[in-house]
């Protein structure tokens, strides 16, 4: 099975939700934690995880033609750049110093930009971004504390991360389909542009836009444009039809939760399960030391791991506890002491026979996987939107059989209230 698509994304959560959705639309998938060092898995597509979004440029650069590369290796025939639909970036980049990098090792000369994903309220028209009813620069984005978004013109503002000249593909003609907007890109190419920015308000337009770019060798974009690329590999007879792209190994053996995010909607998905089953909850504020936080979690949960339902270990807090701890400590060391006893617990919890896991929190998973070594998840079947079941592989289990554990890294603000029942339901 030949690796088909290779796909460089900016950040961890980012990288889910691109390989979630290439793996429902019919591709296999594999998310690599950070620039492959060994050789890759099988899957029709794999998504390098990186963490360049707010990396310095030359580093994010580096990486991430590192990665590109090992893809190209593995015989991949087309590169997507995945940044965020927001088009979480600065002046200085990360998006087109990137971007050029790709295009120049590759040694193409055009690419399409479109972070478009109208299914998330992410739209763009005469190439502004909207985020549900307002501009990119009035939806809160101008005031995000690392990439602040206070243009909403995305062709000014890749204008001025890259030397490359940006044109854009209007509404007017997406909306006539994939041969008028492969007309209008060799158009832009001719004339000189480096990279287009497309108008988008639908699935239909992200399908089209997909269509038309089916042998572009860079692609880059949002998760939403990646929906119409799988059929373009099955269009040329590459990609077989699959109802099983999601397929796991068989998941069983003992189950937990493990959660850090103090959102509100991880905080109502705590309130949910304690009253269905063992949930205990750490309390960082009494206990300010990982050890001996961990130590509570390992004495509480002696006889109560089981297959049929998991426990709950949460070290999450209202807002008013969160930032008590956060005095006491400061914001980065209060983190990172939760963090630390979470993935100890994690790792415990694996020892003991957990072989299904949910991490609820984007900083949480990050620190579990570390923790458990994992290098590989295989993208299975959504629990909820956004949020799939994964089949991950680690540095110790290698070679191990059977080797991996299932885990779901859930985005703090993502599931319903049922969860982290739903997820070990049947
Ligand atoms: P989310 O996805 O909701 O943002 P994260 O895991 O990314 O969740 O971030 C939550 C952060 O809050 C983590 O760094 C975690 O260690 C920290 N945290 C969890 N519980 C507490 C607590 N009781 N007090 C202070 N910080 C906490």
């Amino acid at each position: 099975m030949p690796l088909l698509l290779g796909c460089v994304a900016d950040d961890f959560t980012g990288a889910t939700d691109l390989a979630s959705m290439l793996v429902k639309n019919g591709m296999t998938c594999v998310q690599v934690i950070g620039v492959p060092t060994g050789p890759l898995p099988e899957a029709d597509a794999i998504v390098v995880a990186l963490k360049s979004r707010t990396a310095p440029v030359a580093q994010a650069v580096a990486e991430s033609v590192a990665a590109a590369e090992a893809l190209l290796v593995a015989g991949a025939q087309q590169l997507f750049f995945k940044y965020c639909s927001t088009f979480d970036s600065t002046d200085e980049g990360n998006i087109g110093p990137v971007a050029d990098a790709l295009l120049k090792r590759l040694g193409a000369g055009f690419a399409i930009a479109c972070p478009a994903f109208p299914a998330n309220g992410r739209s763009i028209y005469q190439g502004h971004l909207f985020v549900g009813a307002h501009l990119l620069s009035e939806s809160g984005m101008e005031n995000h504390p690392l990439t602040p978004m206070k243009d909403s013109d995305l062709v000014r503002v890749l204008s001025r991360q890259t030397d490359g000249a940006v044109g854009l593909v209007p509404f007017a003609v997406v909306e006539q389909g994939a041969a008028a907007i492969r007309r209008e890109m060799t158009k832009l190419a001719e004339g000189g542009r480096r990279y287009a920015i497309l108008d988008a308000v639908s699935d239909a337009h992200l399908h089209a836009i997909g269509e038309a770019c089916a042998n572009h060798a860079l692609i880059t974009g949002g998760s939403g444009v990646a929906m119409g690329l799988p059929g373009n590999f099955r269009a040329a007879g590459l990609l077989a039809e699959r109802s099983d792209a999601a397929a796991l190994p068989q998941a069983e053996g003992l189950c937990a939760v493990v959660a850090g995010s103090c959102s509100r909607a991880t905080l109502g998905q705590i309130g949910f399960a304690r009253d269905h089953v063992p949930v205990l909850e750490l309390d960082a504020l009494a206990t300010p030391d990982a050890r001996a936080l961990a130590q509570q979690a390992l004495a509480w949960m002696d006889g109560k791991l089981s297959a049929e339902r998991p426990v709950v270990i949460a070290a999450s807090a209202p807002p008013e506890r969160v930032a008590a701890l956060q005095q006491k400590l400061g914001r980065d060391a209060a983190g990172l002491l939760v963090e630390e006893a979470l993935a100890a617990v994690a790792a415990e919890l694996v020892a003991r026979g957990v072989t299904r896991l949910v991490v609820a929190g984007g900083e949480t998973s990050g620190a579990v996987v570390q923790r458990l070594g994992v290098t590989s998840l295989r993208i299975g079947a959504e629990i909820d939107p956004g949020v799939p079941w994964t089949f991950a592989e680690s540095r110790a289990a290698a070679g191990a059989a059977p080797a991996g554990i299932h885990l779901a890294l859930k985005s703090g603000n993502f599931g319903a209230r049922d969860f982290f029942l739903k997820a070990f339901g049947p």
